[in-house]
Protein backbone atom coordinates (compact mmCIF):
# COMPACT_ATOMS: atom_id res chain seq x y z
CA UNK A 1 0.00 0.00 0.00
CA UNK A 2 1.90 3.80 -1.12
CA UNK A 3 2.56 5.74 2.05
CA UNK A 4 3.43 9.28 2.56
CA UNK A 5 7.49 8.33 0.71
CA UNK A 6 5.06 6.75 -2.11
CA UNK A 7 2.50 9.73 -2.60
CA UNK A 8 5.11 12.26 -1.91
CA UNK A 9 7.01 11.06 -5.17
CA UNK A 10 4.18 10.40 -7.08
CA UNK A 11 3.54 14.20 -6.85
CA UNK A 12 6.84 14.99 -7.71
CA UNK A 13 7.26 12.79 -10.51
CA UNK A 14 3.89 14.25 -12.21
CA UNK A 15 4.50 17.84 -11.02
CA UNK A 16 6.56 19.03 -14.13
CA UNK A 17 4.13 17.15 -16.74
CA UNK A 18 0.96 18.96 -15.27
CA UNK A 19 1.70 21.54 -13.70
CA UNK A 20 -0.61 24.45 -15.89
CA UNK A 21 -2.04 21.77 -18.15
CA UNK A 22 -5.90 21.86 -18.15
CA UNK A 23 -8.12 18.82 -18.06
CA UNK A 24 -10.80 18.79 -21.43
CA UNK A 25 -12.55 15.99 -20.52
CA UNK A 26 -12.94 13.27 -17.95
CA UNK A 27 -14.14 9.41 -18.13
CA UNK A 28 -15.01 7.66 -15.50
CA UNK A 29 -15.01 3.79 -16.09
CA UNK A 30 -15.73 2.40 -12.38
CA UNK A 31 -18.36 4.56 -11.15
CA UNK A 32 -17.13 3.47 -6.98
CA UNK A 33 -13.70 5.17 -7.57
CA UNK A 34 -15.90 8.65 -7.09
CA UNK A 35 -16.56 9.12 -3.33
CA UNK A 36 -17.71 12.58 -4.16
CA UNK A 37 -20.12 13.84 -5.49
CA UNK A 38 -21.32 10.96 -8.46
CA UNK A 39 -19.06 9.85 -11.09
CA UNK A 40 -21.26 11.67 -13.52
CA UNK A 41 -20.76 15.42 -11.70
CA UNK A 42 -17.40 14.64 -10.89
CA UNK A 43 -16.82 14.00 -15.04
CA UNK A 44 -18.66 17.54 -15.77
CA UNK A 45 -17.46 19.63 -13.21
CA UNK A 46 -13.68 18.76 -13.48
CA UNK A 47 -13.52 19.76 -16.90
CA UNK A 48 -12.08 22.94 -17.94
CA UNK A 49 -9.83 23.05 -14.85
CA UNK A 50 -6.37 23.94 -14.59
CA UNK A 51 -4.21 22.03 -12.54
CA UNK A 52 -2.07 24.59 -10.48
CA UNK A 53 -0.32 22.90 -8.08
CA UNK A 54 -0.32 19.44 -7.06
CA UNK A 55 0.07 18.52 -3.32
CA UNK A 56 0.17 15.76 -0.78
CA UNK A 57 -1.73 15.35 2.99
CA UNK A 58 -1.21 12.05 4.83
CA UNK A 59 -1.70 9.61 2.23
CA UNK A 60 -3.84 11.40 0.02
CA UNK A 61 -2.24 13.07 -3.17
CA UNK A 62 -3.69 16.69 -3.48
CA UNK A 63 -4.49 18.65 -7.11
CA UNK A 64 -5.24 21.92 -6.59
CA UNK A 65 -7.36 23.82 -9.59
CA UNK A 66 -8.92 26.64 -11.16
CA UNK A 67 -11.53 27.24 -13.41
CA UNK A 68 -15.40 28.47 -13.11
CA UNK A 69 -14.55 27.46 -9.46
CA UNK A 70 -11.93 26.85 -7.43
CA UNK A 71 -11.55 23.25 -6.76
CA UNK A 72 -9.73 20.42 -4.99
CA UNK A 73 -9.52 17.25 -6.69
CA UNK A 74 -8.07 14.76 -3.77
CA UNK A 75 -6.89 11.01 -4.63
CA UNK A 76 -6.14 8.05 -2.34
CA UNK A 77 -4.38 5.24 -3.50
CA UNK A 78 -5.45 2.43 -1.01
CA UNK A 79 -3.70 -0.86 -2.31
CA UNK A 80 -2.86 -1.24 -5.43
CA UNK A 81 -3.89 2.86 -7.18
CA UNK A 82 -1.56 4.65 -9.52
CA UNK A 83 -1.12 7.32 -12.18
CA UNK A 84 0.59 6.99 -15.51
CA UNK A 85 0.32 9.24 -18.39
CA UNK A 86 -0.10 8.17 -21.96
CA UNK A 87 -0.42 9.36 -25.74
CA UNK A 88 -4.12 9.82 -27.06
CA UNK A 89 -6.21 6.61 -28.31
CA UNK A 90 -3.71 3.97 -26.31
CA UNK A 91 -5.82 1.36 -25.87
CA UNK A 92 -7.35 1.32 -22.54
CA UNK A 93 -6.31 -1.81 -20.10
CA UNK A 94 -8.67 -3.15 -17.94
CA UNK A 95 -7.39 -2.22 -14.26
CA UNK A 96 -7.94 1.59 -15.64
CA UNK A 97 -10.72 3.31 -14.30
CA UNK A 98 -10.40 7.12 -14.77
CA UNK A 99 -8.99 8.87 -17.86
CA UNK A 100 -8.50 12.52 -18.33
CA UNK A 101 -7.91 13.90 -21.21
CA UNK A 102 -5.65 17.25 -21.17
CA UNK A 103 -5.25 20.09 -23.34
CA UNK A 104 -1.62 19.20 -25.15
CA UNK A 105 -3.51 16.02 -26.03
CA UNK A 106 -1.32 13.69 -23.15
CA UNK A 107 -3.74 11.52 -21.09
CA UNK A 108 -3.19 10.95 -17.23
CA UNK A 109 -4.46 7.51 -16.20
CA UNK A 110 -5.89 5.91 -12.85
CA UNK A 111 -5.37 2.53 -12.38
CA UNK A 112 -5.83 0.04 -9.85
CA UNK A 113 -6.42 -3.57 -10.25
CA UNK A 114 -7.78 -4.07 -6.76
CA UNK A 115 -10.17 -0.85 -6.75
CA UNK A 116 -10.05 0.33 -3.56
CA UNK A 117 -8.67 3.55 -4.33
CA UNK A 118 -10.83 6.90 -4.16
CA UNK A 119 -11.30 10.41 -5.45
CA UNK A 120 -13.06 13.44 -4.30
CA UNK A 121 -13.86 16.68 -6.11
CA UNK A 122 -14.48 19.29 -3.47
CA UNK A 123 -14.07 22.86 -2.69
CA UNK A 124 -13.05 22.55 1.11
CA UNK A 125 -10.84 20.00 1.09
CA UNK A 126 -10.95 19.73 4.90
CA UNK A 127 -14.03 17.85 4.71
CA UNK A 128 -11.88 14.63 3.18
CA UNK A 129 -8.55 15.49 5.37
CA UNK A 130 -9.26 17.43 8.18
CA UNK A 131 -9.03 14.60 10.73
CA UNK A 132 -5.64 13.50 9.71
CA UNK A 133 -3.11 13.80 12.21
CA UNK A 134 -0.47 16.39 11.61
CA UNK A 135 2.61 15.39 9.26
CA UNK A 136 5.27 13.65 10.94
CA UNK A 137 7.83 14.94 8.85
CA UNK A 138 6.72 18.86 10.37
CA UNK A 139 5.63 17.83 13.99
CA UNK A 140 8.54 18.93 16.51
CA UNK A 141 9.68 16.46 18.65
CA UNK A 142 7.84 18.14 21.68
CA UNK A 143 5.02 18.01 20.04
CA UNK A 144 5.01 14.61 19.08
CA UNK A 145 6.16 13.55 22.37
CA UNK A 146 2.93 15.53 23.82
CA UNK A 147 1.09 14.01 21.69
CA UNK A 148 2.41 10.58 22.28
CA UNK A 149 1.64 11.06 26.12
CA UNK A 150 -1.95 11.63 25.59
CA UNK A 151 -2.11 8.31 23.73
CA UNK A 152 -2.57 4.78 25.84
CA UNK A 153 -2.52 1.31 23.68
CA UNK A 154 -0.10 -0.58 21.75
CA UNK A 155 3.02 1.23 19.68
CA UNK A 156 2.59 0.20 16.39
CA UNK A 157 -1.15 0.76 16.21
CA UNK A 158 -0.84 3.84 17.39
CA UNK A 159 1.82 4.73 14.45
CA UNK A 160 -0.88 3.70 11.73
CA UNK A 161 -3.48 5.35 13.53
CA UNK A 162 -3.89 8.47 10.56
CA UNK A 163 -5.61 11.02 13.66
CA UNK A 164 -1.80 10.29 15.65
CA UNK A 165 0.27 11.33 12.34
CA UNK A 166 -0.51 11.31 8.97
CA UNK A 167 1.10 8.95 6.41
CA UNK A 168 2.95 6.08 8.27
CA UNK A 169 1.47 2.44 7.00
CA UNK A 170 2.80 -0.51 7.70
CA UNK A 171 5.81 -0.54 6.27
CA UNK A 172 7.40 2.76 7.07
CA UNK A 173 5.88 1.82 11.28
CA UNK A 174 7.91 -1.17 11.48
CA UNK A 175 11.35 0.43 9.47
CA UNK A 176 10.70 3.29 12.28
CA UNK A 177 10.28 0.83 15.59
CA UNK A 178 13.52 -0.76 13.98
CA UNK A 179 15.51 2.44 13.77
CA UNK A 180 14.11 3.59 17.34
CA UNK A 181 14.64 -0.19 19.06
CA UNK A 182 10.97 -0.14 20.20
CA UNK A 183 9.07 -3.28 20.20
CA UNK A 184 5.64 -2.91 18.35
CA UNK A 185 3.76 -3.98 21.36
CA UNK A 186 5.22 -1.69 23.75
CA UNK A 187 2.62 0.46 25.65
CA UNK A 188 2.86 4.00 24.67
CA UNK A 189 2.39 5.28 28.13
CA UNK A 190 5.41 3.23 28.88
CA UNK A 191 7.86 5.38 26.56
CA UNK A 192 10.69 7.43 28.17
CA UNK A 193 10.73 11.34 27.07
CA UNK A 194 14.48 9.33 25.75
CA UNK A 195 12.63 6.79 23.80
CA UNK A 196 10.34 9.06 22.39
CA UNK A 197 12.16 11.34 21.25
CA UNK A 198 14.36 8.45 19.14
CA UNK A 199 11.16 7.12 17.79
CA UNK A 200 10.37 10.34 16.45
CA UNK A 201 14.18 11.19 14.88
CA UNK A 202 13.75 7.30 13.63
CA UNK A 203 10.43 8.28 11.70
CA UNK A 204 12.43 11.64 9.69
CA UNK A 205 14.81 9.19 9.47
CA UNK A 206 13.10 6.66 7.21
CA UNK A 207 10.58 8.93 5.57
CA UNK A 208 13.17 11.27 4.54
CA UNK A 209 15.08 8.62 2.86
CA UNK A 210 12.91 6.44 1.29
CA UNK A 211 11.26 9.99 -0.16
CA UNK A 212 15.41 10.44 -1.48
CA UNK A 213 14.55 7.02 -3.22
CA UNK A 214 11.43 7.43 -4.80
CA UNK A 215 9.04 5.24 -1.98
CA UNK A 216 9.59 1.33 -1.76
CA UNK A 217 8.17 -1.30 -4.16
CA UNK A 218 7.12 -4.57 -1.91
CA UNK A 219 5.02 -6.48 -4.66
CA UNK A 220 4.47 -4.80 -8.43
CA UNK A 221 1.74 -3.20 -7.18
CA UNK A 222 3.58 0.45 -6.76
CA UNK A 223 5.90 1.80 -9.47
CA UNK A 224 6.67 5.67 -10.33
CA UNK A 225 5.07 7.39 -13.08
CA UNK A 226 7.92 6.59 -15.26
CA UNK A 227 7.39 3.18 -14.62
CA UNK A 228 10.29 2.48 -12.24
CA UNK A 229 10.07 1.04 -8.77
CA UNK A 230 10.74 2.62 -5.90
CA UNK A 231 14.53 2.70 -4.67
CA UNK A 232 13.41 2.24 -1.19
CA UNK A 233 13.62 -1.39 -1.11
CA UNK A 234 17.33 -2.47 -1.10
CA UNK A 235 16.86 -0.35 2.77
CA UNK A 236 14.57 -1.89 4.72
CA UNK A 237 15.56 -3.05 7.95
CA UNK A 238 12.76 -4.58 9.22
CA UNK A 239 9.61 -4.77 6.87
CA UNK A 240 9.31 -8.26 4.78
CA UNK A 241 13.03 -9.33 6.27
CA UNK A 242 11.61 -12.32 7.76
CA UNK A 243 14.24 -14.99 8.90
CA UNK A 244 17.05 -12.58 7.43
CA UNK A 245 19.44 -11.34 9.33
CA UNK A 246 19.32 -7.64 11.65
CA UNK A 247 20.98 -5.77 10.34
CA UNK A 248 22.44 -4.23 13.53
CA UNK A 249 23.09 -7.98 15.45
CA UNK A 250 22.27 -10.38 13.46
CA UNK A 251 19.60 -11.94 15.03
CA UNK A 252 16.42 -13.43 12.56
CA UNK A 253 13.94 -11.00 12.35
CA UNK A 254 10.92 -12.12 13.80
CA UNK A 255 7.48 -11.27 11.95
CA UNK A 256 4.20 -11.28 14.33
CA UNK A 257 0.55 -9.94 13.60
CA UNK A 258 -0.40 -7.11 15.35
CA UNK A 259 -3.82 -5.47 15.22
CA UNK A 260 -4.45 -7.83 11.87
CA UNK A 261 -1.29 -6.55 10.15
CA UNK A 262 1.96 -8.20 9.55
CA UNK A 263 5.13 -7.13 11.83
CA UNK A 264 8.64 -7.61 11.61
CA UNK A 265 11.03 -6.77 14.07
CA UNK A 266 14.10 -7.83 15.80
CA UNK A 267 13.27 -9.60 18.83
CA UNK A 268 17.47 -8.98 20.51
CA UNK A 269 17.43 -5.01 19.51
CA UNK A 270 13.54 -4.17 19.88
CA UNK A 271 13.21 -5.93 23.62
CA UNK A 272 9.56 -5.74 24.74
CA UNK A 273 10.69 -5.13 28.53
CA UNK A 274 13.98 -3.32 29.57
ZN1 LIG B 1 18.93 -6.69 15.95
Amino acid sequence: MPELPEVETLARDLRPHLIGRTIVRAQVYWTRTIAFPGARAFAQQIRQHQIQQITRRGKYLIFHLHGTAPRVWLVHLRMTGGFYLTPPHTARDAHTHVIMQLDDGTELRFRDPRKFGRMWLVENPQRVVGALGPEPLEISAADFCARLAQRRGRLKPLLLDQTFVAGIGNIYADEALWYARLHPLRRVESLTRAECGRLHRAIRHVLTRAIALGGTSIDVMYRRVNGMSGGFTESLRAFDREERPCRRCGTPIQKIVVGQRGTHFCPTCQRLAP
